[in-house]
């Protein structure tokens, strides 16, 4: 017998170990209801979303859904390893209370990401913005990546989404939630390429103050439009999906954070579009 075998034989024993073991690159982000859970396995340093996991149909192929597209993650060790934290995960009610916003918002987690990028703490005015712990598969990007959101914007979105579509206009997101080690990856990848730190940050939010993080924030894109600009470009507000979501928009709880001039010094960004419904 081989060693996921013996993993996977090892799945459906009682719940018996203590849930203190940890993994380096991956984490299980609970999802679904108590008494249906699923959970997210997502890659801790990316940020990535690699697959759902369900414990109770775990002897079944539709236990294991891997949603990442030509990934053979499926067929490498970190499947036993995502399953073997699945295996001493505590129930799920246990989870969900266990972690609170304010539980994932790390100030010392986001003070070293800063040191390692150079951002001095006086550059950043924003707040910080804590990661949100309910996340939801929301389905493929317009770049076909999995996305996640909190419960209460995805199902927001999906309403705006068809509503939208039914008035003839298309909408597809772009970028979801953002975790703060894949945010801190977006402004690294661009100072390797020599850009300064202050206009980068003008562009992207510093790691730990982007609403992405939230789970609320949303980059749209209308690709099916014709004469659609490239993504996140400023030609975005003249698509008939912006002057949409500009009448719509709030209707459905979503507004736009960084207008032209907005006080945060963020340049204007006519594609994002954050839920301020109140999240319970
Ligand atoms: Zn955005």
């Amino acid at each position: 017998m081989n060693r996921k075998q013996t993993n996977r034989s090892a799945s459906h024993s009682p719940l018996t170990a203590p849930a203190t073991r940890m993994s380096e690159r991956l984490r299980l982000v609970p999802t679904g209801s108590v008494s249906d859970p699923v959970w997210l396995v997502q890659e801790k340093i990316s940020g990535y979303l690699l697959a759902t996991l369900s414990r109770q149909n775990l002897q079944s192929p539709a236990g294991l859904v891997c949603v990442q597209r030509h990934d053979p993650w499926v067929h490498s060790d970190a499947l036993n390893e995502a399953i073997e934290l699945l295996d001493v995960a505590p129930p799920l009610q246990h989870q969900t209370q266990a972690q609170t916003p304010e539980a994932a918002l790390s100030q010392k987690k986001v003070r070293h990401l800063w040191a390692d990028l150079d951002i001095d703490p006086a550059m950043v005015k924003a707040p910080l913005v804590p990661e949100s712990c309910r996340l939801q598969y929301g389905g493929s990007d317009c770049f076909g990546r999995p996305f996640l959101l909190h419960p209460l914007a995805l199902a927001a979105w999906n309403r705006m989404q068809q509503t939208a579509a039914a008035d003839g206009v298309s909408l597809s997101v772009v970028s979801a939630f953002r975790s703060f080690a894949y945010q801190a990856g977006l402004i690294q990848r661009k100072r390797c390429a020599g850009q300064g730190l202050p206009d980068i940050l003008r562009v992207n939010a510093a790691p730990g103050t982007s609403e992405h993080h939230s789970g609320m924030a949303l980059d749209l894109h209308c690709p099916d439009e014709p004469g659609a600009p490239a993504p996140l470009e400023e030609a975005f507000e003249h698509t008939r999906a912006f002057a949409w979501l500009s009448a719509h928009g709030s209707e459905h709880g979503f507004s736009l954070s960084y207008p032209r001039d907005n006080p945060h010094g963020m340049i204007y960004e006519p594609w994002h579009w954050c839920y301020k419904g109140s999240a319970d």
